[in-house]
């Protein structure tokens, strides 16, 4: 197989973590007879730089041109001051929309290894931590109307959540879907009984189980599934929600595994083409310090395998590495007790690479 990735290295520890990726991404076309190419992209603080743009349209044309895109992070202090549309984040924004990726996937898995760095209690972690959240990307509340004014002399705020029926069911189906390729469990999370918009979640839900009858189909209310995260998160295979609602929850399922550092995240929209980043940003105080940990990235690159370019073997075979390395003692700063050793971000590709 030829595959070509358009790669944002972007700013702080960016480039050190896909650094490490690219070399395992090599590693596994020289093992199974695939062809990687890469063109680097520059977004976010580093194309403010250079162009006076986070995302100048000849970049975004070369991600648009790729059959995937990986990122590292974006932005720093450096750019902090400046207006809203020249931040490094609105490069990323434009990224999404341009690709049209309204589905993003977050796996909250708990690596039996690093179970101390979990903040839940032992008893509930032994029954292990391993589910999804699909969010919703490019709808609802953040895309909505936004408006201030006063009236009667009283500034008012209004945020409206508009949503269609084929914006829901479209990533219903990635739910489904994801699922089928898991446990066979959806849980739909909203807030049915107060939002119109999480009714309409319900019904539409309910119409797309019909074609997934072997995945076990149920709703939950947000509030409930924010106490349910924390008091008993093995229940949950994949949750499927509104933007907002995934916004908040990914959050809240990334803490309860621990480590920021290991996350990987991909962003889908119609067609393979996707977007694969670790969740976390680009640690502007230890970036250049050999110091991050690549495994977030890693990590998203097995997911581009498996999502974009269907390579199932290969995104479990880096799985698998990783999981070796970490049962090897390997960790890197983040990773390790309070005054054990550590390693840095490249003796940790490395550690990876070798056990693939
Ligand atoms: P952050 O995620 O960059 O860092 C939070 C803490 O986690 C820091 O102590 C950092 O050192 C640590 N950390 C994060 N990733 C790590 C890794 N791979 N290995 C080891 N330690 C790691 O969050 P922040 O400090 O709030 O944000 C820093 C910058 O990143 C800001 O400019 C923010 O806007 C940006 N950001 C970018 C993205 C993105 O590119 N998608 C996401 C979030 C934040």
């Amino acid at each position: 197989m030829e595959k070509h990735i358009a790669v944002i290295r972007g700013d702080g520890i960016g480039p050190e973590i896909v650094e490490q990726t690219l070399r395992v991404l090599d590693r596994i076309g020289r093992k199974y007879g695939h062809t990687f190419t890469y063109t680097d992209v520059a977004m976010g603080g580093c194309a403010i730089d250079q162009y006076g743009d986070p995302l100048p349209q000849s970049q975004l044309d070369a991600c648009l041109a790729a059959d995937s895109v990986l990122l590292g992070a974006v932005g720093g202090p450096k750019w902090e001051g400046l207006p809203g549309d020249k931040r490094p984040e609105k490069g990323l924004l434009r990224l999404r929309s341009a690709m049209g990726l309204y589905a993003n996937s977050r796996p909250a898995r708990l690596w039996p290894q690093l179970a101390d760095a979990s903040p839940l209690k032992q008893s509930i972690v032994d029954k292990g931590i391993d589910f999804i959240v699909v969010r919703e990307l490019i709808g609802g509340v953040y895309f909505g109307q936004h408006t201030t004014r006063t009236v009667d002399g009283e500034v008012r705020a209004e945020d409206t959540m508009p949503y269609s029926e084929g914006e829901i069911r479209r990533i219903g189906r990635i739910g489904f879907e994801t699922a089928r390729k898991r446990r066979k469990k959806l849980c739909c999370v909203d807030k049915a009984n107060v939002l119109d918009t999480s009714r309409l979640w319900r019904r539409v839900l309910e119409e797309l189980a019909k074609d997934y009858p072997d995945v076990a189909f149920s709703e939950m209310f947000v509030d409930n599934a924010a106490m349910q995260i924390v008091r008993d998160p093995s229940q949950f295979d994949v949750i499927v929600t509104e933007n907002m609602f995934g916004d908040i929850l990914s959050d809240e399922a990334s803490m309860i595994t621990g480590s920021i550092g290991m996350i990987p995240s991909s962003s889908l929209g119609e067609g393979s083409r996707g977007l694969y980043e670790p969740i976390h940003g680009s640690a502007p105080d230890i970036a250049g310090q050999d110091k991050a940990n690549p495994i977030g990235t890693i990590l998203s690159a097995a997911m581009m395998l498996r999502y974009s370019f269907s390579l199932e073997e290969e995104a479990k075979a880096i799985e698998n590495a990783v999981n070796a390395a970490l049962n090897a003692g390997v960790r890197t700063a983040d990773l390790a007790a309070p005054g054990a050793a550590s390693v840095g971000c490249r003796a940790m590709g490395d550690a990876v690479i070798v056990r693939l």
